[in-house]
């Protein structure tokens, strides 16, 4: 234990922190030194006020674990599960207390100071972190939803410059935290409305997409829908290029970033596939991509993409933005 490095989890009660504590279980850099919540949960052993809802079971180190008020957090490193409105005012106190802080919350996603980061897209924005005039820093993760469609578009900008995405987005329930939706309301259902969360896919995929403080000129016009799935959101797009591109194309270089890094993009042939209950993992940080086809255009492809909200999308973003900062700052 003592080579890896101790990091806190705040809002560790939550579906996101439950799942960072998962992914950092054996992990070889770092372990989860302190856990905090909210008021109502401070004081209390973990594993007694926890829900814990995950597919391995809770590790005992963690279960006896109190669970800290986010006032006395000791590590450097920290990762935020916190929702939106207390990151707001809690994670800029902890960057000036010297904290690097890692955000799954939107609070400060679109801070023009703040690297919004896919490390494997743009590990480039870092260089904003010099702007941030604290000692310690910020830097966050993107809407689930977002690295699902940011990540694909990202190799495919490569092949020629992109004039418009239509993106329909189908999101699991347990992007909504726990509670969540009421059962009523989704079992058997769909509702085609998430508050906020089409301009947040837009605004964060053209930040994700451009140079530092410089965002991706071209036009997104989304529709999201909730849909009754546990976890993996599924989004379809296709893209208008500003020239001919073939589905060709797009296929080979989506191949030749499946082979450049490990667990980024998994490319799927069958007509059938990618599917939540088939191709996710509890672990898994691969952006799946199938159903790559010519539009009617000879300047427009689509895709499907679908990935895991609570890891690729939240969790194990937030650790890979850590990793990526201790390697490039
Ligand atoms: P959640 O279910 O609402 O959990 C929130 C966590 O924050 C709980 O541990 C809760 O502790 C704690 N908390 C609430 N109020 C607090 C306060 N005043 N002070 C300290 N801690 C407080 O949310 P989640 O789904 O895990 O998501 C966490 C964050 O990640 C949110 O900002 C969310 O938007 C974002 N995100 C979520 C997903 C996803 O797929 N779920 C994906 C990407 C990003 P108690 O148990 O004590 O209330």
């Amino acid at each position: 234990m003592k080579s890896k490095l101790p990091v806190a989890v705040l809002g560790a009660t939550g579906p996101v922190g439950q799942k960072v504590i998962t992914l950092l279980q054996d992990h070889p850099k770092f372990y989860v030194a302190e856990v905090a919540a909210s008021e109502a949960s401070a004081r209390q052993v973990y594993g007694e006020r926890v829900q814990w809802k995950n597919e391995i079971e809770l590790p005992r180190d963690i279960a006896k674990m109190k669970i800290k008020r986010l006032n006395s957090i000791k590590s450097h490193y920290v990762i935020s599960a916190l929702p939106a409105d207390i990151a707001k005012e809690i994670e800029p106190e902890f960057a000036k207390r010297g904290h690097i802080v890692c955000s799954n919350a939107s609070a400060f996603r679109m801070h023009k100071d703040v690297p919004l980061m896919i490390p494997e897209v743009n590990s480039d924005h870092l260089s904003l972190l010099k702007k941030q005039n604290t000692e310690g820093k910020i830097l966050c993760n993107p809407n689930c939803s977002t690295v699902f469609l940011a990540g694909p578009l990202a190799i495919l900008k490569e092949i020629e410059d992109i004039e418009h995405v239509s993106v329909v987005t189908m999101q699991a329930v347990s992007g909504a935290g726990y509670p969540g939706v009421p059962s009523l309301d989704i079992l058997g259902n769909l509702i085609p409305h998430i508050s906020g969360e089409e301009e947040k896919i837009c605004k964060e995929t053209k930040k994700i997409l451009g140079g530092p403080g410089n965002p991706l000129d071209c036009g997104i016009t989304v529709h999201v829908h909730r849909v009754p799935i546990a976890h993996g959101h599924t989004v379809a797009a296709h893209v208008q290029f500003k020239n001919k591109v073939s589905q060709t194309q797009v296929m080979k270089a989506l191949k030749q970033a499946e082979a450049k890094y490990k667990d980024f993009i998994k490319v799927h042939t069958a007509d059938d596939r990618p599917q939540p209950l088939r191709d996710l993992n509890p672990a898994d940080m691969r952006i799946h991509v199938g159903r790559i086809k010519q539009g009617d255009r000879s300047d427009t492809v689509g895709f499907i993409a679908l990935g895991h909200n609570l890891v690729r999308g939240a969790a194990g973003a937030a650790i890979g933005i850590l990793e990526t900062y201790l390697k490039k700052r």
